[in-house]
C-alpha cells in the first residue's frame, strides 16, 4: 500500500501501532501531500522514516517521459509505478488554471472501439495514493499548483470505485491538496449501478457520462457496455445523478466519421435526452461536449470534417440542448481523448 493512500486517519492509528507519536500524523501528511517524500522529510527522524518504509511504499509515480506539447504547452507525463506498472496524465493550462487529468487503472477493460487505452486490456486498479500521486508529482515537476481535476485519463473510475471514491475525498482535504469537488470532473462509460452508488454519496463533483450514441444499436457496436447498460438505463441513472446532488451532467459525444455523426443522429440524440432528462416536469440541465474522434491506429475510425461537426451542433441547439465542441490539447504529442496508453508508444 502507497502511503499517499492513507487518510490522516489512517495515517494517525498506523504512527501509534508503530509507537511514534499522534502529532507526527498531520506533519507527515502535509509534507507528503505537498510533494516532500518521506525520505526528503528533516524534521523525521530516522527511525520513524524506517518503520514507515517497513510497512508501506512511500515513493512518488517516477517521471519516466515527458512530452510538452509545441502546440499549447500541454505537458504529457508517463509515470511508473512501484511495482513497474506505467500509466499516462496530461496537464493543461486554461486561463483559471491548471488542469490535470489522471488515470484510474493500468489498463482499461471497457473495451471501447475507438479508445486507445483498452487495446491491451487491464492489468490491475490503480490505489487511492497512487490517483493522487500523479498530481502531487506532476505539480512538484511543473512547480505549478493544479486547480482542476478531471478523472478522464486511462480506465474507468467505476471499475475501480472504491479507491476512486477514496482518492476523491483525499484530493479534497484542506489539509491535503485541497480542491473542492466542484473543481472535479469524473468521466465514466455508464456503469450504472456505480452511478446511482455514487449518486448516494451526493459529492459535488460533475459527472461526465461518454454516450457516443443514441441508441443500443450502435452504441453496443462501439462500446461493449451497452450490451449490459442500454441506453434507456443509463439515462435512468443520470436522472437519479441530479436528482440526488442537483448537479448537472455532462455527456460525452465523440463524432466518427459515417458511424455517429449525421443530422439524422443528432436528431434522435435530442429526442433521447429530451424525452428522458426533460419532460414537462423535470427539466434537468445538460450538456453535450461534442468530440471529434482522435484517430487511433488500433480502431481505423475517422473524424467527421468540421462542417459535420457545426451542423451536429447546430442540430442538438435547434432541439434545446446545449453543445459545445471540445477543444482538442496536445494532439501533437498524442495526448487528446482516447488516446492514453500504459506502455510507452511514443518513444
Ligand atoms: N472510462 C471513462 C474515462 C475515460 S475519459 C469514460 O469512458 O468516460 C476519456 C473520454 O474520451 C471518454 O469520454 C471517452 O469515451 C473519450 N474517448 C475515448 N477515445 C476517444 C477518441 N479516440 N477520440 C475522442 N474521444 C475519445
Amino acid at each position: 500500500m502507497n502511503i499517499l493512500s492513507l487518510l490522516p486517519e489512517e495515517l494517525t492509528a498506523l504512527l501509534q501501532e508503530l509507537g511514534e507519536p499522534k502529532y507526527r500524523a498531520g506533519q507527515i501528511f502535509s509534507q507528503l501531500h505537498k510533494g516532500i517524500t518521506l525520505s526528503e522529510m528533516t524534521n523525521v527522524g530516522k527511525a520513524t522514516k524506517e518503520k514507515l518504509e517497513g510497512r508501506l511504499d512511500c515513493s512518488l509515480p517516477t517521471v519516466k517521459r515527458k512530452l510538452t506539447s509545441a502546440l499549447d504547452g500541454t505537458v504529457k507525463y508517463l509515470f511508473s509505478l512501484a511495482d513497474g506498472n506505467c500509466i499516462e496524465s496530461v496537464v493543461m493550462k486554461y486561463e483559471h488554471g491548471y488542469t490535470i487529468c489522471v488515470s484510474s487503472q493500468v489498463g482499461c477493460r471497457m473495451g471501447c472501439k475507438f479508445c486507445a487505452s483498452t487495446v491491451a486490456g487491464r492489468v490491475r486498479d490503480l490505489e487511492s495514493g497512487e490517483i493522487l500521486g500523479q498530481i502531487i508529482a506532476a505539480q512538484r515537476d511543473l512547480g505549478i499548483r493544479i486547480s482542476n481535476v478531471v478523472m478522464m485519463g486511462i480506465g474507468e473510475p467505476l471499475d475501480n470505485y472504491d479507491n476512486t471514491v477514496k482518492f476523491l475525498k483525499l484530493v479534497n482535504l484542506p489539509e491535503g491538496i485541497n480542491i473542492g469537488y466542484r473543481h472535479i470532473s469524473l468521466s465514466t462509460c455508464g456503469l450504472v449501478p456505480k452511478i446511482y452508488e455514487l449518486a448516494k454519496l451526493d459529492m459535488q463533483i460533475t459527472l461526465s457520462v461518454s454516450l457516443h450514441a443514441p441508441d443500443d444499436e450502435t452504441r453496443s457496436e462501439i462500446m461493449p457496455v451497452n450490451k449490459s447498460y442500454g441506453v434507456d438505463k443509463l439515462l435512468d441513472a443520470c436522472r437519479e445523478y441530479y436528482k440526488a446532488t442537483g448537479r448537472r451532467i455532462s455527456f460525452e459525444y465523440t463524432l466518427i466519421s459515417g458511424k455517429n455523426d449525421t443530422v439524422p443522429n443528432a436528431l434522435k440524440l435530442a429526442e433521447v435526452l429530451n424525452r428522458k432528462l426533460r419532460t414537462r416536469t423535470e427539466n434537468m440541465p445538460i450538456h453535450v461536449n461534442l468530440i471529434p474522434v482522435n484517430e487511433v491506429t488500433e480502431s481505423g475510425f475517422k473524424s467527421s470534417d468540421r462542417a459535420a461537426v457545426k451542423k451536429f451542433a447546430a442540430t442538438l441547439e435547434s432541439k434545446g440542448i446545449r453543445a459545445t465542441i471540445r477543444r482538442t490539447l496536445g494532439s501533437d504529442i498524442n495526448a487528446s481523448c482516447g488516446q492514453l496508453r500504459r506502455e510507452d508508444a511514443d518513444a
